[in-house]
């Protein structure tokens, strides 16, 4: 550690204190590339923007069983401190890794599972391997090109990395959230849909893609079409995506995927741009006027047979739907905005479920082999990856929901920071300034409280047949009598809230068909009756515990049925059947998007209590994604919306560490005491202890020794000194 006062790594020992200091020493430091710099026990990470010596195994090695202060902060030490937090105090760690899109967590975590697969020593060279791999595939289907970030992630990912007792890897899993799944049908302008799609089309061989995929190569598919793309060839040829079509063909084969598995992957990725090139014309019929027809048959066929359904069948899905009404069941003809929005629902719910699908595979290949005997199973360390908060020109019902997320987080970091370390002091009788900060707990009541909260309210709204947008939002207003709810203007669906971390302004244009998230009953039926093993699981819920093809080979010949036959059985279940999270199993309460999301963020925050918490604060210090550039007003921005001012200061004044007395006594007593002592569990024999050591600053509340970090770095030298 460096003790001139104008040149720390950790910030809580600056005897000054305030927004331009800190400032001051990161920008000072990211100058010198050093772009890790710790406020007591949190690590800020500025984006450098460009590729630094910092991660070689050199590194690695340095950063492994070393003393906090030993070294220049640094992400490694981060995934050490947790990893010997496990194995010291045997309880479950979890890394919280948060900024804003673009500031660095994606690739944050990606450095904490190579350091923590090194520390776990898997003496099993392919589980390490596979765990390494999991974010490569992961990210292929869950990322893409925003304005923002050219490797956005569009979902949220906590990785779980578990342990035995004696701290070596042996499994992992992955939670994800909220998948974008919008983005399959329609990207914003200067955006891209999500990578695997043009990996496959950069690399499958020429014939496959042609003649077993069936991909146009005169001209891209609609949902790859944007103002840059103009010809197939402008990513068919890119040897970038080819790279990673063959990396992660090699990651779905080192994790397990079986070929018969990938086969189908693929299937579904084509069969999905092809649907997407459907078209519909209107045709005018004695009843109805505006009734559509296939423009392209050829499309719907080549979209059927990658889906193996009946193309006639898929036709009839598109263009008209059953609705039941007075016990009788009545045929409807789509309009052509209809038959493309169902289009399009089909296209969304077949990625997302193909995402979860893989998620939950790649889950069942990497749990341990053997299940683990009650004395090996140990511990796990989670790391959290999630989209940071947003604030768009216009931000709609996905914004919501991440930035709803982000007031969680955020909420956690609070109760840790703050709140606990307020009510250990005082408990414990010991004198400290109670330091003042923002709750956003209130807030989160508005949002999640049932059954008059935010979301509660969007989901009855939902329910109600009559419900539109306009009378959301003017539920919202009437029943939301809150400081951080407001409506700019009466009229339009616009409604503000008032975020820890600035104020929004929402469009609730689509809020409820977003939430319902329905696909066609017509539609979920056809897809049941499909050949393709992989496409049936997708659409039967719940997924099977492993997901594995081999176990519902059986169960096909049963399962496919003719179409027309499962669609009469099911007509009196209603109109819809819904597009749920597969995960979702068959617990019916949880029915909209809204009440999944609530349901799998408390799932979540149950994860994270129960660990020891760590903290990453990535910073982006430019909009321009450039290297050496350092915007003060944007750095600023972001130190006081992630608490790192306040964290800063209660850390100056605070104890990281606070032990038991008799914890601390057998710990530290040959510091004072003879072995063959037995010394009384009592303040006055830890003190003892600590004046002995010279040691000064700590304090003795009832139960507990209050010390700062370095006191117990000293302590642990001495005694090491001593044995
Ligand atoms: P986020 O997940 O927060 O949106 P990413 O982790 O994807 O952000 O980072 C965005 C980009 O910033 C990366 O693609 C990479 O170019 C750059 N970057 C982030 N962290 C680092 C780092 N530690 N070293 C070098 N470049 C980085
Ligand atoms: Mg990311």
């Amino acid at each position: 550690m460096t003790s001139n006062q104008n040149d720390v790594d950790d910030l809580a020992t600056l005897e000054v204190l305030d927004e331009n200091t800190v400032t001051d020493q990161l920008q000072k430091r990211y100058n010198r590339d050093q772009i890790y710099t710790y406020v007591g026990d949190i690590l800020i990470a500025v984006n450098p923007f460009r590729s630094l010596d910092l991660y070689s195994s050199q590194h690695s090695e340095t950063y492994t069983s070393a003393k906090r202060t030993s070294f220049p902060p640094h992400i490694f030490a981060v995934a050490d401190i947790a990893y010997q937090s496990m194995v010291t105090y045997n309880s479950d760690q979890c890394i919280v890794i948060s900024g804003e899109s673009g500031a660095g967590k994606t690739e944050g975590a990606h450095l904490l599972v190579q350091q923590l697969t090194v520390l776990g020593k898997a003496n099993n060279r392919t589980l390490q391997e596979k765990i390494l791999q999991v974010n490569n595939l992961v990210e292929a289907f869950g990322n893409a090109c925003t304005i923002i970030n050219e490797n956005s992630s569009r979902f949220g990912k906590y990785l779980e990395m578990k342990f035995t007792n004696n701290g070596t890897v042996v499994a992992a899993q992955i939670s994800e959230y909220l998948l974008e799944k919008s983005r399959v049908v329609h990207q914003a302008i200067g955006e891209k849909n999500f990578h695997i799609f043009y990996y496959i089309y950069a690399g499958l061989s020429e014939k496959k893609k042609l003649v077993h995929y069936k991909l146009p190569e005169n001209k891209p598919p609609r949902y790859l079409q944007n103002e840059h793309i103009k010809m197939v060839q402008d990513f068919m040829n890119n040897t970038f995506y080819k790279t990673q079509f063959d990396l992660i063909e090699q990651c779905f084969k080192v994790i397990g995927f079986t070929m018969e598995e990938l086969g189908s992957v693929y299937s579904i990725l084509a069969a999905i741009l092809n649907v997407g090139n459907i078209d519909f014309t209107s045709v005018a019929s004695e009843h109805q006027i505006d009734k559509s027809n296939i423009a392209n048959p050829s499309v719907l066929e080549n979209s059927a047979s990658l889906l193996c359904i009946q193309s006639d069948e898929l036709h009839d899905a598109l263009t008209s739907h059953c609705v039941v009404a007075r016990g009788e069941t009545i045929i409807r003809q789509n309009t052509v905005e209809k038959a493309a929005d169902v289009r399009d629902a089909m296209s969304k719910a077949l990625y997302g479920r193909l995402f979860s699908w893989i998620v939950n595979r790649i889950n069942a290949l990497l749990k341990p082999s053997q299940e683990l005997s009650e004395e090996d199973a140990g511990y796990s360390i989670g790391i959290l990856d999630i989209f940071g908060f947003e604030n768009f020109k216009k931000n709609s019902f996905e914004q919501l929901c991440i930035n709803i997320a982000n007031e969680q987080i955020q909420f956690y970091f609070n109760q840790h920071i703050f709140a606990w370390e307020q009510n250990e002091y005082l408990n414990e009788d010991v004198d400290a300034r109670v330091i003042e900060y923002e709750d956003n707990r209130p807030l989160l009541d508005m949002f999640l409280q049932k059954p008059m909260g935010l979301l509660s309210l969007l989901d009855e709204e939902s329910r109600f047949p009559r419900g539109t947008d306009q009378t959301l939002v003017e539920k919202f207003e009437d029943n939301l009598k809150s400081k951080y709810f407001w409506r700019p203007k009466r009229v339009d669906l616009t409604f503000g809230i008032n975020h820890y971390a600035g104020k929004v302004l929402y469009n609730a244009a689509g809020f409820l068909e977003k939430n319902r998230d329905t696909l066609p009953a017509d539609i979920v039926l056809l897809l049941r009756s499909s050949e393709n093993n992989l496409i049936r699981i997708l659409v039967t819920n719940p997924l099977t515990k492993t997901g594995n093809l081999a176990h519902t080979k059986t169960k096909s010949r049963i399962n496919s049925q003719s179409w027309a036959t499962q669609k009469k059985s099911n007509q009196n279940k209603g109109d819809f059947l819904d597009a749920r999270h597969p995960r979702e199993s068959t617990n019916m309460k949880t029915q909209t998007v809204a009440s999944y999301f609530r349901y799998s963020l408390m799932d979540l925050l149950s994860k994270m209590v129960a660990g020891q918490p760590h903290f990453v604060r990535c910073i982006k210090p430019n909009n321009d994604r450039l290297p050496s550039k350092f915007d003060r007003e944007k750095v600023l921005v972001q130190l006081r919306y992630t608490g790192i001012l306040e964290t800063a200061r209660i850390r100056q004044l605070g104890y990281s560490h606070r032990i038991l007395f008799a914890n601390f006594i057998k710990r530290y007593y040959l510091i004072c005491y003879k072995s063959y002592d037995d010394p009384p569990v009592s303040s006055e024999c830890c003190a003892s202890i600590l004046e002995k050591a010279n040691l000064h600053h700590w304090v003795l509340g009832k139960t507990k020794v209050f010390l700062k970090y370095y006191h117990v770095e000293q302590l642990d030298r001495m005694i090491k000194s001593l044995v």
